[in-house]
């Protein structure tokens, strides 16, 4: 079966950098059709059927089942398999997340008609969802994107939200991605922005994993460093078109976020892609959940968080070299000041028309200075320069 020119790009790209990796176990490394293309839904059914599947679930939300959800039902029931649609039911607040509503919600629905696999279609919430629900009944998972908003697609582990909590489960990641440029170029323009924040996020993130490694001794792939360092390089080369959600901008956009997603999937660990800015964001996050507020796209909140760091980084570079250990100081300061600094990422923000500063969130300044001093205790496990720096100081 002929899974499209884009598909194969990425998928050799992959599998040429997992090849490079030293003692990487390629024998058992196993990723499925992922394409990238216009029309990429039209080839859902065709695999579900080769496959083998008898009986299907969609999940979905009000929106992204008007948008593809009730479409790609359709498609399925025509291909003559049996096919039951799970409408995610919001919060209190009116927005889907993942948590243990959600989840039993699925999982429910998953046990009542035996399905055999579930469709995600949507954003990284419904992904999230899926993924963990499709782990909890044993069966695979299929991505469908409906917007390029985040690097999380293809990722194994599912950031959940229990007990207001935000913590991620190692689950599954997809047997297989259709993401298809028609739908994605027709997301909105917050949705892209967000993808684009995510991925400006790697700024400070693949700085951190850096420190991660020279300080404390933490798992490091120059191979995987360097393929999410491309796919960032991709996206700010390109930052015109995205802004322009262009066909071309938005399969730039979608293949930097997969790569990305890849890269995490490749080492085993989310290192490459989240950092203190993913864990000043999950902060934000759990903030609004206690206080009752509506949730603010990951992406928009990450892209917002790494100009924060990337400013507070630069700062402790010339003011407290202390910070970095001896052997490793000027490596460590040159890498800081080869991060943009917080206006530069702010006026990349802008270009896409995503929110630039806290405030534009809603966040205010009593909540950033909270969030800057105590989000590392989010992460307990992984070694940043902002624990570093709230335990030294
Ligand atoms: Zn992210």
């Amino acid at each position: 079966m002929k899974w499209g020119n884009h598909m194969t790009t990425i998928r050799t790209k992959i599998m040429e950098a997992a090849s490079r990796i030293e003692g990487f176990d390629l024998q058992s490394f196993e990723i499925g059709p992922v394409v990238l293309e216009s029309g990429a839904i039209q080839q859902v059914a065709p695999f579900l059927k080769e496959a083998g599947f008898n009986k299907i679930t969609i999940a979905a939300d009000a929106h992204t089942n008007a948008v593809l959800g009730l479409k790609l039902q359709g498609l399925i029931e025509e291909a003559g398999i049996a096919v039951q649609n799970t409408q995610i039911s919001p919060d209190k607040q009116g927005d889907v997340i993942a948590d243990e509503a959600a989840l039993i919600q699925l999982i429910l629905s998953l046990k009542a008609t035996s399905a055999e696999a579930v469709v995600a279609v949507g954003s990284g919430t419904l992904h999230d969802i899926s993924r963990f629900s499709a782990y909890a009944v044993g069966i695979p998972f299929i991505s469908v994107p409906t917007a390029p908003s985040v690097d999380g697609f293809n990722s194994k582990g599912a950031p959940l939200v229990l007990h207001g909590d935000k913590i991620t489960i190692q689950a599954i990641g997809p047997a297989a991605i259709f993401a298809d440029l028609d739908i994605l170029t027709e997301a909105p323009a917050a949705l892209v922005a967000a993808g684009f924040g995510d991925m400006l996020g790697k700024y400070t993130s693949l700085f951190d994993w850096k420190f991660g490694s020279l300080a404390g001794g933490e798992i490091y792939s120059p191979v995987v460093a360097e393929m999410t360092t491309n796919a960032l390089q991709q996206c700010v080369d390109n930052v015109d078109e995205i802004a322009q959600r262009s066909p071309e901008g938005i399969r730039i956009l979608t293949g930097a976020l997969l790569e990305s997603g890849f890269a995490m999937l490749l080492l085993g660990h989310s290192h490459p892609a989240s950092g203190a800015e993913h864990h000043l964001s999950h902060y934000w996050e759990m903030e609004f959940l206690r206080l009752g507020r509506r949730q603010i796209l990951h992406g928009a909140k990450v892209g917002i968080a790494c100009a924060q760091i990337a400013e507070h980084y630069h700062s402790l570079a010339s003011r407290s070299p202390d910070l970095f250990p001896d052997e490793h100081r000027q490596t460590l300061i040159d890498e800081i000041e080869a991060i943009p600094d917080g206006n530069t990422i702010r006026a990349l923000l802008k270009k896409v028309g995503g929110p630039i500063l806290p405030e534009d969130l809603g966040i205010d300044e009593e909540l950033l200075q909270r969030s800057l001093r105590e989000a590392h205790h989010i992460r307990p496990n992984r070694y940043t320069l902002l624990r570093k720096y709230n335990e030294t100081i």
